[in-house]
């Protein structure tokens, strides 16, 4: 997508990937796009097929049925899955594949990445990671799920919201707090499976964006979960959630930014054809100015988003760039939704344009994932203020 001017960060073979995952996304996904998201689900058997394609398996080892591939080929997925223009399936399946999967990767053990990985890269296990709490989101250190070790296995109690993927999920990763008196030493990471008892799945929360998506509540109440189902070892939990935390802040840069230039040109192409006062709307002068404003804010986007993705491509610490990309790429989200609709008139508050749907779900880039208030004390941090 980006014009030939660009430095991009991509390759042949990358290029090679985005057109295959855009005729996928294209044929398979998308055009069911505007049913899931009136029917707030999609079906399971997405994740079966995106499974089928080896999507999910792009940053799983060969040996666990991934591919082995790169952070930059979990962003031409990431980026072409802006593509079905339903946010809540995009997160669903990036949820699973490029953030709970990668991470039973990282820090599970042999038995746990056979058990996981393999039906997961297939799509036939779906996972979920349960971080947030009702009583705590931004200040994650402040959680109160507990679990008590009891023999072989631990005994959970507590309650998750606002879960990706909580009402399907075949198994979420739980953190909680298994030596509440440690601090940050005092938390761990357990794999909850579906159907154990005490683990109930609430169903789908109902909120402005991401209609097909599932965001739920999840309820421990003594759920016995053996200790060969603690990811790494015990006090290792918030290190385990935070281990990440920058290629996930930088996913939702990324799709924001695809998703905003997916808007922009779907609008050009508006504002060219629609006609008031005998000429296209897009020969007006102030509308002229509107797109050209937009062309500059995505750009720059999309620029700071490569440079720190270059940065964790290359393993270099990248979270000062990390949180100014997400931050500046949410803001410039909010502001290019806002700018298409004002285009569309009467038609960008309509269902069937599609420009309403991306006004909706583009909002919660500044919440999930880290604030931007929260990524603004980390950057403030690191300037020494
Ligand atoms: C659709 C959706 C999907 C989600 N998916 C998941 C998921 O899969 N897994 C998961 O664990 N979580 C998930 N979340 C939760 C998300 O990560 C949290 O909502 C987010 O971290 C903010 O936490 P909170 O909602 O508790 O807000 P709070 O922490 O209560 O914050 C409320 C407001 O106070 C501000 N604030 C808080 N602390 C400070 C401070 N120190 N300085 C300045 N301002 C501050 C915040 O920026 C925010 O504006 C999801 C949320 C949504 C809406």
């Amino acid at each position: 997508m980006p014009d030939k001017f660009m430095i991009s960060p991509f390759g042949e073979e990358h290029e090679l990937f985005r057109q295959q995952c855009r005729r996928f996304v294209e044929k398979e996904l998308a055009p069911h796009a505007m049913e899931w998201e009136e029917k707030k689900d999609f079906p399971n058997e997405i994740f079966r097929s995106v499974g089928d394609m080896g999507y999910h398996g792009i940053l799983i080892p060969e040996e666990y049925g991934g591919s082995g591939g790169d952070y930059l080929m979990a962003t031409v997925w990431c980026e072409e899955m802006t593509r079905i223009g339903s946010g809540g399936v995009s997160a669903g399946l990036g949820m699973h594949a490029l953030i709970v999967l990668p991470a039973i990767a990282r820090f599970g053990n042999e038995e746990q990445k056979k058990r996981f990985l393999a039906p997961g890269v297939r799509g036939e296990k779906i996972g979920a990671l349960s971080l947030t709490e009702p009583v705590a989101g931004s200040d994650l250190a402040n959680i109160r799920s507990t679990a008590r070790r009891e023999g072989d296995h631990y005994v959970l109690n507590g309650s998750k919201t606002f879960i990706t993927n909580g009402s399907r999920a075949d198994f979420v990763l739980v953190l909680c707090k298994t030596d509440p008196g440690a601090g940050y030493k005092g938390f761990s990471t357990l794999i909850v499976e579906k159907r154990m008892p005490g683990f109930f799945q609430g169903r789908p929360l109902e909120k402005l964006g991401w209609h097909a998506g599932d965001t739920a509540e999840l309820t421990f109440e003594n759920v016995a979960v053996p200790v060969a189902n603690r990811l790494s070892e015990e006090g290792m939990g918030f290190y385990n959630a935070m281990a990440n935390l920058e290629w996930e802040r930088l996913m939702m840069a990324l799709g924001t930014v695809y998703g905003a230039q997916l808007a922009f040109e779907k609008t050009k192409s508006y504002i060219l054809q629609r006609e008031a006062f005998g000429r296209p709307i897009g020969k007006f002068q102030v509308n002229r100015h509107k797109v050209v404003d937009m062309a500059v804010e995505i750009e720059a986007a999309r620029q700071l988003n490569y440079h720190a993705l270059r940065k964790l491509v290359n393993g270099e610490e990248c979270a000062r760039e990390v949180s100014m990309a997400k931050i500046f790429s949410s803001k410039m989200g909010d502001y290019v939704a806002t700018t298409c609709l004002q285009l569309h008139g009467g038609y960008g508050y309509m269902r069937e344009y599609g420009i309403e749907r991306f006004f909706r779900d583009v909002r919660i880039n500044s919440i999930g994932g880290g604030t931007s208030e929260i990524l603004k004390e980390i950057v403030g941090r690191m300037m020494g203020l």
